[in-house]
């Protein structure tokens, strides 16, 4: 080992867990997007929470800035270390603990993959409803850190609804453990809350108890195509009623979003609706019982077309059938490619703005590039948009004038620069616009009191202390 920080960290967790400098591998120094890129000095894999506390004691003591690396899912750069510091993985804190099926509660350690955590919970007879595109990498630690929401919101909220209990330590190396199943506790503060969604800049989440539900029996998934964006939230309200709560999914896309993609997708598999259609929408619904949910799932879309507020519909009639149906909404490497390099948004604003702040978006970025590729896709019922904006090529400049054009109409409609993926880096200086001054001004005082030296993430959400 070749410092004696190197040493001290070896002597926790072993000297096959720890890497430094150049050895350490990309995943732990980029991000997913290559937008940011860092040189720590080390990276450590502990194995248990005491481990990770020990960790973070000897990082305290040193004031050596500490990144927590999950997945590496996330999108705008808040997993990406300090120059010189210390980047930590719980890679090897991946087991599923237990399940109960009877509280349906499910105990799991932070470095465990999402999907493998959804899979573990399937086959106990239960459901973990979190899902994402990411879900292959993302880890119950960095979706708790990010809050992650992605695509069953509308029914079962984010990840924030599903957090029953946790176990973090906190940056001097204190556990902090309230690892109960309660869904009801207003035993004074829930702290819980505060560290859900920080990013890694107030703790380390190393346990948590997951709310589970029953798993549900059947899935309808059909591709709907509506005149408009008001007919489509129409009709994403009337499926609420007419399924009577079953609807789990309802995700939009533009018509240029959906010709992009189903044309990239054309050699493995056919498009599933000609284009023609301004929205397109991907709609599931979750249920219990198998006689009946298909003929009400049927039912339910021909009363929306007979109504007019559908235009078209398509039913997945197998597995198969719907998988290339969420494909369209999931694979989108390929259809990306030729966009590359691009920027990626993720903002949100009342689901009635939605249409408007679209075209007002659209309006300022091609005042300044007219030549813009611009997608719109999103979690209708949630507010959310997803916005891709591509000339092809990429600098500071570039992403600045995006970023302000697009944030400065988020700032319009007093929306949210940042819905589900977090602020990171990249999002970073734009917090202002979506958040007041005195709400920052409390943000930096929790962040104070729980991280007085500012080790945890440094430089995440907002600048370093
Ligand atoms: C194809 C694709 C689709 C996606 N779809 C969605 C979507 O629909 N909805 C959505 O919300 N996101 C989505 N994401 C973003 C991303 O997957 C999520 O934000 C995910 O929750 C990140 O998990 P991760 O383990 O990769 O975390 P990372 O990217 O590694 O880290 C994210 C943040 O959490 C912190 N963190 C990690 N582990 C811990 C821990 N143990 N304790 C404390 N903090 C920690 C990190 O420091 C960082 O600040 C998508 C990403 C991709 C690539």
């Amino acid at each position: 080992m070749a410092d004696h920080i190197a040493e001290a960290l070896a002597a926790i967790v072993g000297e096959a867990n720890v890497r430094c400098g150049a050895d350490i591998g990309e995943h732990y120094r980029i991000d997913i997007g290559r937008k940011f890129e860092a040189h720590p000095a080390w990276l450590a894999r502990p194995a248990t929470t005491g481990e990770v506390s020990a960790v973070m004691k000897l990082a305290h003591a040193h004031a050596i800035p500490v990144t927590v690396i999950g997945g590496q899912s996330g999108t705008c750069g808040a997993a990406v270390p300090e120059d010189g510091g210390l980047a930590l993985s719980l890679d090897r804190m991946s087991r599923v603990e237990a399940i109960d099926t009877l509280s349906m509660t499910m105990k799991v350690e932070a470095g465990c993959v999402l999907q493998v955590a959804a899979e573990q919970a399937e086959a106990q007879g239960a459901f973990l409803p979190l899902d994402l595109g990411a879900r292959g990498s993302a880890m119950i630690g960095g979706v708790i850190g990010s809050n992650a929401g992605g695509n069953r919101v509308i029914r079962w909220g984010m990840m924030r609804d599903m957090v029953l209990g946790l176990e973090a330590v906190l940056a001097d190396g204190t556990v902090v453990s309230s690892m109960t199943g309660m869904i009801k506790d207003n035993a004074g503060y829930n702290w819980k809350h505060l560290l859900i969604g920080s990013e890694g800049t107030l703790a380390v989440v190393t346990r948590a108890v997951l709310r589970l539900r029953p798993l549900p029996s059947t899935r309808q998934t059909a591709l709907i195509a509506m005149a408009s964006f008001e007919d489509a939230i129409r009709a994403m309200r009337q499926l609420e009623t007419a399924l009577s709560g079953q609807l789990s999914s309802f995700e939009l896309m533009w018509e240029d979003f959906y010709a992009l993609h189903t044309e990239a997708q054309l050699a493995q598999r056919p498009r599933p609706m000609p284009l023609g259609h301004p929205i397109y929408a991907l709609v599931e619904a979750m249920g219990g019982d198998e006689e009946g949910d298909a003929a009400l799932f049927q039912r339910a879309l021909m009363a929306l077309t007979q109504q007019g507020l559908v235009a078209d519909a398509v039913i997945a009639q197998s597995a198969r059938q719907r998988d290339d149906l969420w494909a369209m909404r999931d694979d989108l490497t390929p259809g990306y490619a030729p966009l590359r390099p691009f920027a990626a948004y993720d903002v949100s604003m009342a689901i009635a703005d939605m249409p408007t702040f679209a075209e007002q978006a659209r309006a300022a970025v091609m005042t300044i590039y007219p030549d813009v590729t611009m997608l719109f896709y999103g979690h209708a019922g949630d507010g959310n948009l997803h916005a891709l904006l591509s000339i092809r090529r990429m600098d500071k400049q570039v992403q600045q004038a995006f970023d302000d054009a697009i944030y400065g109409v988020v700032r319009r409609f007093g929306g949210s620069i940042a819905a589900e993926h977090g602020v990171g880096t990249s999002r970073r200086d734009y917090l202002g616009w979506s958040r007041s001054e005195s709400e920052i001004a409390l943000m930096r005082s929790i962040k104070q009191a729980l991280d007085p030296k500012g080790i945890l993430n440094p430089g995440k959400i907002f600048a370093a202390l």
